[in-house]
């Protein structure tokens, strides 16, 4: 039997990022993982940080969003200072496609709100839109581009966030899949694996799609479900594109080394990790619509994973409702995202005791 002030049951980018802001706060720390650290949808993502790109209601969850985005940039030179790793952290931007000028006046309209607070939205003409991204389909009327969106290398940043906690002293043991969380009188007190039981003051659970998976973890089945998304990933000489391009029901995402992620898929096939015929033809699709100019690129690779959805699509983050159980899971298409913030509320549960019940994340709105 070992002891541990906290146990991380999942090894994606939340519980690593989780573990490494309580490790800095002096807590002993294990990350129990099933497989291997980013081995799921954290690995798989395409680490576009849409802060703004397709946020079409002001509110907190748009303010949460916005705070994560930021607080990438000090979290970018921090790994960089501490592991020599560099996330592929770039403010490349976003546009969305408008098709006709009448769409384009319609989401100039949707964004609006954001101009008000101050965000960067500009409205980019047809013509405009040529000389800024020339491999994109010339009939567009035009879009929206929000120059302060970027993206990550989400491989590269697990990679980094796990070596940092490493560093710190977080003890990572792969290939160990949590069976329950002990709950003994109301309060939480460790978990079950196989054969074995982990003793510890506090347990945070960050399973992504499987979360609900966890017994004694206070998630329905209901509340997290797997959402399949499939990925095709291109390779070219130079990057095509500048920004990230939302547009036909999906997005390119360029990367500095001349790939471009295509994606996605949104399905709910349980646990199937398949890529399929269906699923690449949208893709596909999608990519000659938005840049035929992309149709004698090389396909270099396919795959799937699963994004933890929740029910309202609101992560669960915070106090679980027992004491010593802090839950942070169901960040479904935003994980990258919001993982920053996530690891903040995580690290304020566990070591400050703070409980934010009017927080959107806040587990206790399920009640
Ligand atoms: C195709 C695709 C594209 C995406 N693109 C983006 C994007 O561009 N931007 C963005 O912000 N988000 C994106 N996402 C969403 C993002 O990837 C997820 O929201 C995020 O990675 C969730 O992180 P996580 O740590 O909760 O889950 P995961 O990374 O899935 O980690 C959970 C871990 O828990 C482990 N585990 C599960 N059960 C147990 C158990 N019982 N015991 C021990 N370990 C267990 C798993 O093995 C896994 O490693 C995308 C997702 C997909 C699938």
């Amino acid at each position: 039997m070992s002891t541990y002030d906290v146990v991380v049951i999942g090894g994606g980018l939340i519980g690593t990022l989780s573990a490494l802001r309580l490790a800095d706060a002096g807590r002993t720390v294990l990350v129990l993982e099933r497989a291997v650290p980013g081995a799921e949808a954290s690995s798989a993502a395409a680490g576009i940080l849409a802060g703004q790109s397709e946020s079409r209601v002001d509110g907190p969850l748009f303010d949460l969003a916005i705070e994560s985005r930021e607080r990438y940039v000090a979290l970018a030179e921090e790994l960089r200072a501490r592991t020599s790793v560099d996330v592929g952290f770039r403010r490349c931007g976003a546009l969305e496609i408008a098709e006709s000028p009448a769409a384009l006046d319609d989401l100039e309209r949707v964004f609006a709100w954001q101009r008000a607070k101050g965000h960067s939205v500009r409205r980019i003409e047809s013509t405009a839109l040529r000389a800024l991204e020339p491999r994109l389909n010339d009939g567009f009327a035009g879009a929206i581009a929000f120059d302060d969106d970027g993206q990550i290398d989400p491989p590269a940043l697990v990679n980094a966030v796990t070596q940092a906690a490493e560093r710190a002293g977080v003890v990572f043991r792969s290939g160990t899949t949590v069976r329950s969380v002990r709950v003994e009188d109301g309060v939480a007190r460790g978990v079950e694996v196989e054969d074995e039981r982990i003793d510890a003051a506090h347990v945070v659970v960050a399973a992504g799609a499987w979360s609900s998976l966890v017994q004694g973890a206070t998630i329905a089945a209901a509340s997290v479900k797997p959402a399949r998304g499939q990925i095709v990933e291109l390779s070219l000489r130079t990057p095509p594109l500048r920004s990230v391009v939302f547009g036909r029901g999906g997005y390119l995402v360029p990367k500095s080394d001349g790939r471009v992620l295509c994606g996605s898929t949104l399905e709910f096939v349980g646990f199937q990790r398949d890529v399929t015929v269906a699923g690449v033809a949208k893709i596909l699709a999608m990519i000659t619509g938005l840049a035929p100019s992309l149709s004698d690129a090389k396909i270099t690779r396919t795959w799937s994973n699963f994004r933890p959805w929740s029910a309202d699509g609101a992560a669960l983050v915070g106090d679980a409702g027992i004491r010593g159980l802090t839950l942070a899971t169901g960040h479904h298409r935003s994980g990258i995202l919001l993982a920053p913030a996530t690891a903040e509320r995580v690290r304020a549960h566990v070591v400050d005791g703070r409980v934010e019940p009017s927080s959107p994340w806040a587990p206790a709105r399920r009640a």
